[in-house]
């Protein structure tokens, strides 16, 4: 799909160059548009920041008639009708807030065969429930109007991605109502589960398949352990924007607005240039952070997910997650905005046990929320494996090396490997949670681990604990440890205020299996038994 000698590519690179001003195509763009323009459904995977959105822009001014654009948020809808109008390209939305007007010209441009607009954005919610807008786009196919139909973030067809939305299903009926429309889907999600759903849903099992691959070379990954006391938390990070970072812009990311805006105020106290940002403050102060950290008024911006689109800042040199994310996808493209430059950039995971319950209310009640928050405490937890080669296994890319050569904590400080048998350990949480249950006790994880090591309620206490001699973390890590491999599991509970989580033997323990060996290096973040 590489050629350059179809009938379309000397216009195709025309456009490219006086459009879009475009000096070169990316790798597997140019794979994308050939397929597209010869009518060949496909599904381009790239991450996110990689150019996805040229891949139908430009095949849309080549063709004749109309590309449809499916886009999840009119947020990113305004963004690329903004981008193409500033080119000269003409481009309309239709989304729930278009006035009569709006959607009266756009429906009569799209069956017009005189009309020179190109591209129709459209919410899937449009797709899914106007009649109106399918019978004109039955029209406009069988005038030969409608060129492709582009659909963005495809993944959200699929209830096993991290951002499914029903509306998404029904985009399945296209290819049927509308044969010979080719259909291109743009996702930075790779996982083979998930893109075999896509296709599956949308009727297009033999589509070309193109995949960019996910490395950041120049990112450096890394684990720490992440303090007990909020106190130590301070300091440790305030050490490293005077350190390490001093001088240099990054992003904090942390799980809530509360805790953004209490580290800003105690990184304020120790004398740093630090803001936060988040969904509730106003669009102006939003902006106004943005710009200042743009110009590095700001070191580092304390952020919760809602800092994320429209960040394009070349010269991020770190990244922290201050906790963790909610799932392997979420970390990927919030750490992958440092280093856009290409210089070295580090992105650091704090680790702490409390936050994984904490992050586990917010997102067992999506489908596969437990499933993915897992993935990434799999990534923490483990004490050995090169991190990015975790990273590339999670997007089924298949290394050739196990080692990254020092661009990970692992890979720079080649570990010993230590395998540890948890059966005992095992058996002793399971007597534990036996004990409590016959009396009536449920147990957070922190009590759990209390007992564990043998403190807590004196009731509920075994003799002779074994986990008596370790450091916290480590119990920590072992009971985590248990939930990722499905020993222990969380039951969740509502209560007025908030949702708490409880352990509970797990699928595993029930069927009477042993937990399986952790395999820990000897590094500071699982220390040894003492
Ligand atoms: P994605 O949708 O994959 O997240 P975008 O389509 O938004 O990424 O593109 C990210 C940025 O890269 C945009 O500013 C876009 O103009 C730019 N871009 C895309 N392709 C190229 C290219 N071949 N050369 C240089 N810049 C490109
Ligand atoms: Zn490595």
């Amino acid at each position: 799909w590489d050629r350059q000698d179809f009938s379309w590519s000397k216009e195709l690179e025309n456009i490219q160059k006086t459009v879009f001003k475009v000096d070169k195509l990316r790798a597997h763009q140019l794979p994308t548009m050939n397929a597209t323009m010869s009518g060949v459904d496909a599904i381009l995977i790239m991450p996110t920041g990689g150019g996805k959105s040229l891949c139908f822009q430009l095949p849309a001014l080549v063709s004749k008639g109309i590309t449809l654009v499916v886009t999840p948020l009119v947020s990113l809808m305004e963004d690329q009708l903004m981008g193409l109008r500033n080119r000269g390209v003409q481009a309309a939305m239709l989304s729930a807030n278009s006035t009569r007007d709006e959607v009266n010209t756009v429906h009569n441009d799209m069956t017009n065969a005189n009309s020179r607009l190109k591209l129709v954005y459209v919410t899937p919610e449009k797709l899914a429930k106007s009649k109106r807008f399918m019978s004109k786009l039955q029209k406009m196919h069988q005038m030969g109007r409608f060129a492709r139909l582009a659909i963005d973030e495809v993944h959200c067809c699929s209830q096993w991605g991290h951002d499914f939305r029903p509306d998404y299903k029904f985009l399945g009926i296209i290819r049927k109502m509308f044969p010979g429309t080719p259909i291109l889907g743009l996702t930075a999600t790779a996982t083979s589960r998930v893109i075999q759903d896509v296709q599956k849903i949308l009727n297009i099992s033999g589509c070309l398949i193109l995949k960019a691959s996910f490395n950041r070379p120049n990112l450096f990954y890394e684990v720490r352990l992440k303090p007990q006391s909020q106190e130590e938390c301070v300091t440790q990070l305030q050490h490293m924007l005077e350190g390490e970072f001093r001088g240099k812009s990054g992003i904090i990311y942390t799980m809530t607005i509360k805790d953004a805006e209490e580290l800003v105020s105690e990184l304020r106290k120790q004398g740093l240039r630090v803001a936060p940002y988040h969904a509730q403050l106003p669009a102006e102060i939003r902006s106004k952070v943005h710009r200042r950290w743009v110009e590095n008024e700001y070191q580092a911006v304390v952020a919760t997910i809602a800092f994320g689109m429209g960040i394009d800042k070349p010269d991020v040199r770190y990244v922290i997650h201050h906790c963790i994310s909610k799932s392997m996808e979420n970390f990927y493209q919030e750490s992958g905005r440092a280093g856009r430059d290409g210089e070295k950039a580090q992105c650091i995971v704090f680790w702490k046990f409390a936050d994984l319950t904490r992050q586990s209310t917010m997102v067992f009640t999506e489908q596969t929320g437990l499933e993915n928050l897992y993935g990434l405490v799999s990534y923490c937890l483990d004490g050995v494996r090169c991190r990015r080669n975790i990273i590339a296994d999670h997007f089924d890319e298949r290394w050739e090396s196990s080692d990254c050569g020092k661009m990970c904590d692992h890979c720079r400080t080649p570990q010993e490997h230590e395998t540890v048998d948890l059966t005992t350990y095992g058996e002793q949480l399971l007597m534990i949670l036996g004990k409590s249950a016959s009396m009536d006790q449920r147990l957070t994880g922190q009590k759990l681990i209390d007992l564990f090591m043998g403190k807590g309620t004196p009731k509920l206490r075994v003799q002779e604990a074994i986990a008596k001699g370790l450091r916290r973390d480590r119990a920590e890590s072992i009971v985590a440890f248990f939930l990722i491999d499905g020993f222990l599991r969380e039951d969740f509970h509502f209560t007025p205020y908030n949702t708490i989580s409880y352990i509970l033997p797990g699928p595993k323990a029930e069927a009477g299996l042993a937990p399986s060996n952790m395999t820990i290096g000897r590094v500071k973040k699982l220390p040894e038994l003492e």
